[in-house]
């Protein structure tokens, strides 16, 4: 075993960049590769598994985690902010090799259209062979989490509905990849332009939809293709700027908001099951849709803000 940070229960270490492909306009995919990763192991398909990224904070320097013990974010968050980095939250793309050998791929999302960038995306726009970064990762053998996909509360069969924008391609691209080949059900995912398309494996019954929105506002295709496929395109969704969770975050499990989940009832769509990721106020709009217009039972849906427009997300 490998890694500095053998007590904890997930990695927490330092990786080089080994390969970059610029896979579209909007998408980079980066290969992460380090000693540390010889202990990294999910039980299962990876499906949307998380992680995290640590960005060299302006010093250029990345927090050393030798010997970090649980106190270990606490202790991050107490050095100064040049050097304690930018903390972010990707997907794991994919996983190659095994032992010393294994690589983590992940798919960073360029802010090409007008508007902030931020540490995540200016690291990938620039990243290099060779460049180091930290990772806290899944450590083989010990619980990490951070996997939502779960459509076993819609029953044997489920009618799966999966949406999300460019920052979720990358765990809708894993979903895809990693449903049973008699899935069925359909997958919107809305990119910036129409050059990020991508092509994805996905499960014959699954039908994959691209959205570009070639300078439309966010949001507003995604929301009409989605509308459209449910038979309701005459509903029209607004949302309230002010009434956005930016930690938008309600699986069957956990509610951001603190809701209770209601008593189970007749759901209209007891075998929907619905995963939806992406900019806050998009995926807001969505769940006002299925879950107050449209009476789905919240244990069926997955709603995620993965980021939220104008906001740096909190390390
Ligand atoms: C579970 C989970 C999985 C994720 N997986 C991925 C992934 O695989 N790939 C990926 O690229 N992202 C992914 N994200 C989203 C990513 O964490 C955010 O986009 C994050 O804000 C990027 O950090 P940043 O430093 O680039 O921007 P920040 O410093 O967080 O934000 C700076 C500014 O950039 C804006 N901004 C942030 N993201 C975008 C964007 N995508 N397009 C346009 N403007 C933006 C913000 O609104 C803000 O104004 C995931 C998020 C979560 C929660």
């Amino acid at each position: 075993m490998s890694s500095t940070t053998t007590q904890l229960p997930m990695i927490l270490d330092a990786v080089e960049v080994t390969a970059v492909e610029r896979l579209s306009p909007s998408f980079v995919r980066v290969e992460l590769g380090g000693a540390c990763l010889a202990d990294f192991g999910v039980d299962g398909p990876l499906l949307d598994q998380r992680f995290k990224l640590v960005f060299p904070g302006s010093s250029g320097k990345l927090p050393d985690y030798t010997g970090a013990d649980e106190s270990w974010f606490d202790t991050w968050l107490d050095r100064p902010e040049g050097e304690r980095g930018h903390m972010r939250t990707y997907t794991i793309r994919d996983v190659n090799g095994t032992g010393a050998e294994t690589r983590i791929l992940v798919d960073i999302v360029l802010h090409v259209e007008p508007g902030p960038t931020g540490p995540g995306a200016a690291w990938a726009d620039a990243v290099q062979v060779g460049d180091r970064l930290v990772t806290l990762a899944p450590r083989a053998g010990a619980a990490y989490g951070g996997i939502e996909f779960d459509s076993s509360s819609a029953g044997h069969d489920p009618r799966l509905l999966i949406v999300g924008d460019e920052t979720a391609v990358p765990a809708i691209s894993g979903i895809l990849r990693d449903l049973p080949a008699d899935a069925r059900g359909a997958a919107f995912l809305e990119v910036p332009v129409a050059g990020d398309v991508l092509d994805l494996g996905s499960p014959e019954g699954v039908q994959v939809v691209w959205v570009p929105r070639d300078g439309a506002p966010l949001g507003e295709k995604l929301h009409a293709a989605v509308l459209a496929h449910l038979g309701a395109g005459d509903a029209v969704i607004s949302t309230n700027p002010d009434e956005v969770d930016v930690d938008l975050w309600e699986t069957p499990t956990y509610s951001s908001s603190g809701e209770e989940l209601p008593e189970s009832g007749a759901s209209p769509d007891a075998d929907l099951y619905a995963w939806i990721a992406g900019e806050s106020g998009v995926v807001t709009g969505l769940r006002r849709h299925l879950v107050r217009d449209r009476g789905i039972d919240r244990r069926q849906v997955a709603f995620m803000g993965y980021w939220r427009r104008g906001v740096a997300m909190r390390s």
